[in-house]
């Protein structure tokens, strides 16, 4: 027997078993909010939405684009969109109004759903738009009632979403999910997760990116609870994690940061709910952090590496049971590393030092762009950009391979030497660049943004490099910053902090 794998299988099922679960908390204090929702309401309000876009005229296959913070909606967008063999293009509502039209247009959608906070941001765009007020929307997201049900006959190789990536210095490119993707992704995570029906999932991380890695998917089909978060904010996550008993979070690590932060500042007499599982991603998260969330927090620490490409799960790296017994830094730089293969993936690594995966849910290919897809897709496996090696089954990320620095002709891992700043205790922030220099070719040269009130000097830094570093790769310059340039995901954007030193270069 042969059962297409889409993703309503995840909604009714809950909806089934679960019926008077508790299946979403939204924020209560944002227009259109549509407050606590049960999973049979939530299915309803989903089967409502894929009604409404039937009578709009949205056939299956259009796209449907989603300017939108973490929201209700966004949640049930997945299932009434997608679900409904329409193909949802979430977009991030943090970039500039010039590359939301042009995502808009490339991805050829026939609506936008915009949250009311963000509005002006598709506002000078000509394709139909629904602001998600509660007035605008109203008929959109009104529970099925007396519609009909839309009936959908989808192939698991149907496009469920198109996820457009960042873009660094090129124009974003469509990544196309298929169910199929998307699914596998799900379960597979999910299992790794542990996921269940007493799972409580704050949505930290922002819907938009890679489908919220996917859990919208997973915590549903377990009929576990999602608890919307519109605003990263650790003071306002920590409150969430007690008030609301959540087990489950995902973010990136600037984001570990900002709660480790916000926890101190709470001071000892404090607590916060202990257990819950950090599932982190996005970047490498430094080894003192890791330790910090076991210690400081008690939570467990979950690192987790892929891509949009990848829906995203490619490995992860979840304490073993002989680790229990070493000492937290021990454990922290065991977990500092990328991870394992998840099920059903398999890792290498070519010659020139690349990562590359193949599995059932590496994407179908770039929306429209053969070219770009091919070479991504070239010999059968997927081509990351990052450098990395194989220790054992673990994958261990050195670098995005342009981000590798070359000094004195030596490969210097700008992680590495992140990983041993983040260690002084002044440091707060720190991203490591090459930056041009006639005499070594690229220069290690680190960024530091100190903790507030905290003192540190270059000559300290150095010397706390060299002592823990081989002296090839101890930065040889260090400049102090307010602030790095992150992306909406918490990602460091290394081509903008480079284009300052590379347009006009200054000797340190
Ligand atoms: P995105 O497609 O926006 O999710 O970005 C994917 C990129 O994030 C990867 O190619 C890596 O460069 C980076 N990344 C994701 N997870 C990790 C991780 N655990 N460690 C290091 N880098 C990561």
């Amino acid at each position: 027997m042969h059962v297409p794998m889409t993703i309503n299988q995840f909604l009714d099922r809950a909806a089934l078993v679960a019926p008077d679960n508790v299946a979403i908390i939204d924020e209560s204090d944002v227009l259109g909010n549509l407050g606590t929702l049960t999973y049979a309401e939530m299915r309803d309000r989903a089967n409502g939405l894929s009604a409404t876009l039937q009578q709009l005229g949205i056939r299956e296959g259009d796209r449907v684009a989603i300017v939108s913070a973490n929201s209700a909606k966004f949640l049930i967008s997945f299932f009434g969109v997608s679900g409904s063999g329409r193909v949802l293009v979430p977009i991030n509502y943090r970039l500039s109004k010039q590359d939301i039209a042009y995502i808009v247009e490339h991805s050829g959608a026939s609506l936008v759903l915009v949250d009311p906070e963000v509005h002006d941001l598709v506002s000078d765009l000509r394709v139909p738009t629904i602001v998600l007020d509660g007035t605008d929307d109203a008929q959109l997201f009104a529970p099925l009632g007396e519609r009909v049900r839309v009936a959908v006959d989808l192939s698991e190789d149907a496009t469920c979403s198109i996820n457009y990536t960042s873009g660094t210095t090129a124009r974003p490119k469509g990544v196309e999910l298929t169910h199929r993707n998307c699914y596998l992704n799900a379960m597979t995570f999910g299992w790794h997760l542990s996921v269940s029906d007493r799972d409580v999932l704050l949505h930290v991380l922002p819907m938009f990116h890679v489908n919220g890695w996917g859990m919208p998917y997973g915590a549903t089909a377990m009929g576990a609870k999602h608890v919307v978060l519109r605003k990263v904010d650790g003071n306002e996550i920590l409150d969430r994690v007690n008030r609301e008993q959540v087990t489950l979070l995902c973010c990136a690590p600037a984001v570990v940061s900002s709660i480790l932060d916000a926890h101190r500042a709470r001071g000892k007499g404090s607590s916060v709910r202990s257990g819950v599982r950090i599932v982190v991603a996005g970047a490498p998260p430094p080894s003192k952090i890791v330790e910090q969330v076991e210690t400081e927090l008690g939570w467990e620490f979950i690192q987790i590496y892929g891509l949009t490409e990848t829906s995203p799960l490619l490995t992860i790296n979840r304490a073993r049971p002989e680790w229990d017994d070493l000492a937290p830094s021990a454990r922290a730089t065991l977990l500092a590393r990328a991870g394992v293969p998840a099920i059903g993936v398999e890792i290498a690594v070519s010659q020139s030092g690349e990562i590359l995966a193949r599995s059932n849910h590496v994407f179908r290919g770039y929306y429209n762009q053969e070219d770009a897809t091919a070479e991504a897709l070239e010999g059968g496996w997927f081509h990351t950009g990052d450098g990395g090696y194989l220790d054992g089954a673990f994958t261990v990320i050195t670098d995005r391979k342009k981000d590798v620095i070359i000094t004195g002709g030596e490969n210097v891992s700008s992680i590495e030497v992140e990983d041993c700043l983040f260690r002084h205790e002044a440091v707060a922030e720190v991203a490591v660049i090459g930056t041009p220099d006639e005499k070594w070719g690229e220069l290690v040269t680190a960024l530091v943004v100190l903790r507030p009130g905290a003192v540190a000097t270059k000559d300290e830094l150095f010397a706390h490099c060299r002592e823990h570093l081989a002296h090839f790769k101890a930065p040889k310059r260090i400049e102090f910053k307010e602030h790095l340039a992150r992306t909406a995901t918490g990602k460091l954007q290394k081509y903008k902090l480079r284009e300052e030193y590379w347009k006009s270069p200054t000797t340190p």
